[in-house]
């Protein structure tokens, strides 16, 4: 989010990131699940693609992987000086490219993740096996 036309607050870290992993998507909060309806609703988005969940810091958000139509096919950003504040305000310090778990204690990238983590992690009696299903993200 710190990208503009010949000018970007770290140029080098962020022409090496294509494409601009922190202009890809947008996550929100959202409640710990805490019966088992929660979790079946949980899995549920999971079951859609570009859709991973994550906690941390024990709080609980869903990712949705998705471009922002700002970002220009050429890795900047086409309303820089009028971006959000939330775009203002990320620093290429600690950004998205220093790492891929983004240092989540948990990040659920498919059905299977979540309905493994509620067999070995809750008192909830899942009878599904994996499904198989390819992770929504990488
Ligand atoms: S508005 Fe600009 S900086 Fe913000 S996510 Fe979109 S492309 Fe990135
Ligand atoms: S994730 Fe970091 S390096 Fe990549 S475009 Fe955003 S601020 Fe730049």
């Amino acid at each position: 989010m710190s990208k503009k036309n010949g000018k970007r607050d770290n140029i080098h870290q962020c022409e090496k990131c294509l494409p601009a992993f922190c202009c890809n998507y947008f996550s929100f909060e959202i409640d710990e699940p805490e019966d088992r309806q929660d979790y079946e609703i949980l899995l549920w988005k999971l079951a859609h693609e570009k859709v991973s969940i994550y906690i941390d810091r024990n709080d609980w958000y869903i990712m949705v992987n998705n471009r922002c139509n700002f970002l220009t096919s050429d890795n900047k950003c086409a309303i820089y000086d009028h971006r959000p504040y939330i775009c203002r305000k990320h620093s290429t310090e600690n950004c998205e490219y220093s790492g891929d778990n983004y240092g989540f204690s948990e990040h659920f990238k498919s059905y299977d993740d979540l309905l493994m983590y509620i067999k070995e992690n809750t008192n909830h009696r899942f009878r599904q096996e994996p499904t198989g299903v390819r992770p929504n993200c990488v």
